[in-house]
């Protein structure tokens, strides 16, 4: 099934106060991936829908990070409990 977008492809650095600390943290402190990917205040984010059942309930359970470098890191968001910040561009 087809993802769909729930929040469109935005910077980071400009969703700073809205994004959870560990949505940076995560990147930051992994030390698996390159060292640009490292670096979130470069990256810009968007919001996905697994589903048409998650679309409904209006909270993505899908964010990918798009890396200067052109890798995209993608976070599932599994269970409750997680913020799950939603954003608008205008
Ligand atoms: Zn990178």
């Amino acid at each position: 099934m087809a993802h769909i977008q729930a929040c469109p492809r935005y910077p980071v650095a400009k969703l700073f106060a809205l994004l959870p600390p560990k949505f940076i943290e995560a990147l930051e402190q992994n030390q698996k991936i390159a060292s640009c990917c490292r670096h979130p205040e470069n990256h810009d984010i968007e919001a996905w829908y697994s589903s048409e059942a998650e679309a409904e309930k209006g909270v993505p359970d899908i964010y990918k990070n798009h890396c200067t470098c052109g890798r995209v890191h993608v976070r599932f968001m599994v269970g409750g409990g997680d913020e799950r910040p939603v954003w608008e561009v205008r």
